[in-house]
C-alpha cells in the first residue's frame, strides 16, 4: 500500500462527504478515540434529550408517561430506525435486553424449528459470551444439542446437513475478519439450516443489508457503533417468514398479546413483540433513539468508503513506521470490518502507553492491539497522528523491556 502524502491527507479531510459529522459528537480535542467499537462516543444532543425525558417525561408525566410519550412503542420505534441500517424491513427488529440474551431467546427459538438436527455450527473467533450463551441453552435442553466450532475460514465447508443453526458474528472482535454473510446464509440455506448473526461490529460500521441476505435471525450491540451509551439496549431481528412460527423461549408479560388484560395463561404476541421480556428501559432507550438520530442523513455507502480509506491509511502508516507490529487484521478490506488490529509481544504495555499519550485502543489477550476507525467522527488527520504516536509508544515500550 502507497503511503499518503500530508497534502493528500488534508485533501482528503477536506473533500470527506461526512466532514460536518463530527460536530455532533462530544469529542476532547486532546484524545483520538480508536475504541468506538466497544463503547460509541457521546453524541451531543444526548444530555439535553436526557434531561427532558428525567425531568419532564418521568419527573411531570409519571405513570402516564406511558401513554402520553409513547414508551411502550420504543422497543419497536427505535428497532425500526436501526432496521433502516441493517436492510431490514418494518417491523422485524425490536430493542431489548443485552445481546447476550438475545441471542439466548433466538438461539432458543431457532433450534426449535430444526428439532431433528442436532449442531449449532459457529467458529473459533467468535466473542466469547455467543459460545457462551449457546453451551449454557444447550446443556439447559438436554436434548443433545453438539456446539461445533471450527476455524473462521473452514465454516463453509463444514456446513452439513446436521447443522441445525448456523451461528455467527460477522466481524470478529479480535481480527476484524468479516464473513461473507450472504455466501454463508445461502449455503446454510442449501443444506437446510438457519442463520443467527451477529451484528456488534456491523451495525452502523457499514451497509447491512438483511433482506438481500436472507438471513433468518441477527442481534446486535446498542453501545458500539450505535452511540447508545454504555450497556445501552441491545436488538434482535427475525426474518417475517419466520414471525408467528417461533415461540419466545423467555415468555415475559411485555411478549404477551395483552399484558394489560393481566391474563394468568401466556399467549404469545403477534409478530417480533412476542421477543419482548419485561418493562422496557425507557431511558437507556431514549439516549439510544435520540443518538440514532446521528444516522438520519447518513449515506451508509460513504461510511463504508471511508471507513476502508481510514484503515487503509492506518495500515500503510503503521506498517511504514512500526516493524515490530504484525497486521492481523485481512490485508483485502473486503474480508474487514472497520477495525485494524496487529499482533504484538507487548501490546497490553503499548496499549497503555498509548492512553497516556491520548491514543485510546484497547488490547485484547494474548497479544492483539485493537483499532476501531469510525467514520462519523474520525479524520484522516487523526489516523495519520494516532500512527505517529504509535511510533513514539513502541519507542518507549521497546527500551522499558529491553
Ligand atoms: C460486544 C459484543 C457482545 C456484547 O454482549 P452484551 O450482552 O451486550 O454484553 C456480544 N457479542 C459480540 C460479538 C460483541 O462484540
Amino acid at each position: 500500500m502507497k503511503r499518503r502524502t500530508l497534502e493528500e491527507i488534508t485533501a482528503l479531510d477536506r473533500d470527506d462527504p461526512l466532514r460536518e459529522k463530527r460536530s455532533a459528537f462530544e469529542i476532547s480535542e486532546d484524545v483520538i478515540y480508536l475504541d468506538g467499537n466497544s463503547l460509541g462516543v457521546l453524541p451531543k444532543a444526548v444530555p439535553a434529550l436526557m434531561d427532558t425525558v428525567v425531568t419532564q417525561q418521568w419527573g411531570d408525566s409519571l405513570i402516564r408517561g406511558w401513554s402520553e410519550h409513547g414508551w411502550m412503542d420504543l422497543p419497536s420505534r427505535v428497532g425500526n430506525k436501526i432496521g433502516h441500517l441493517i436492510g431490514a424491513q418494518p417491523g422485524t427488529v425490536i430493542v431489548a435486553d443485552s445481546t447476550s440474551v438475545n441471542l439466548f431467546k433466538l438461539l432458543a427459538a431457532a433450534l426449535a424449528l430444526r428439532p431433528r438436527r442436532k449442531v449449532i455450527l459457529s467458529d473459533s473467533g467468535n466473542f466469547p459470551t455467543d459460545l457462551h450463551i449457546a453451551q449454557g441453552l444447550r446443556d439447559l435442553l438436554e436434548r443433545n444439542h453438539e456446539l461445533k466450532l471450527v476455524e473462521p475460514d473452514k465454516i463453509e465447508n463444514a456446513i452439513d446437513k446436521s447443522v441445525a443453526v448456523l451461528m455467527l458474528t460477522e466481524v470478529d472482535y479480535k481480527t476484524g475478519f468479516k464473513h461473507d454473510m450472504a455466501r454463508l446464509t445461502g449455503s446454510a440455506h442449501d443444506a437446510g439450516a438457519l442463520t443467527l448473526w451477529d451484528l456488534a461490529h456491523s451495525t452502523g460500521a457499514f451497509p447491512v443489508d438483511l433482506t438481500a441476505a436472507k438471513v433468518d435471525f441477527a442481534v446486535g450491540c446498542g453501545y458500539k457503533y450505535l452511540n447508545g451509551g454504555p450497556g445501552a439496549p441491545a436488538f434482535l431481528y427475525i426474518a417475517p417468514e419466520h414471525q408467528n412460527k417461533v415461540m419466545p423461549p423467555l415468555s415475559g408479560w411485555m411478549g404477551h398479546q395483552a399484558p394489560f388484560d393481566f391474563d394468568l395463561e401466556y399467549r404469545p404476541a403477534a409478530g417480533i413483540e412476542c421477543m419482548r421480556v419485561g418493562t422496557p428501559p425507557v431511558l437507556s432507550l431514549s439516549a439510544l433513539d435520540c443518538a440514532l438520530d446521528v444516522y438520519a442523513d447518513v449515506d451508509m455507502l460513504d461510511i463504508r468508503q471511508k471507513s476502508v480509506a481510514l484503515c487503509e491509511l492506518f495500515i500503510s502508516e503503521v506498517e511504514a513506521r512500526c516493524a515490530e507490529l504484525q497486521l492481523a487484521s485481512p490485508r483485502n478490506a473486503d474480508a474487514r470490518g472497520s477495525q485494524v488490529s496487529f499482533r504484538y509481544d507487548y501490546g497490553c504495555s503499548l496499549i497503555k502507553a498509548l492512553s497516556v499519550r491520548g491514543v485510546i485502543g484497547d488490547f485484547r489477550p494474548p497479544d492483539i492491539i485493537r483499532f476501531g476507525f469510525t467514520p462519523l467522527y474520525h479524520s484522516y488527520m487523526d489516523v495519520f497522528r494516532a500512527a505517529e504516536i504509535l511510533e513514539e509508544a513502541i519507542a518507549q515500550v521497546s527500551l522499558e523491556i529491553k
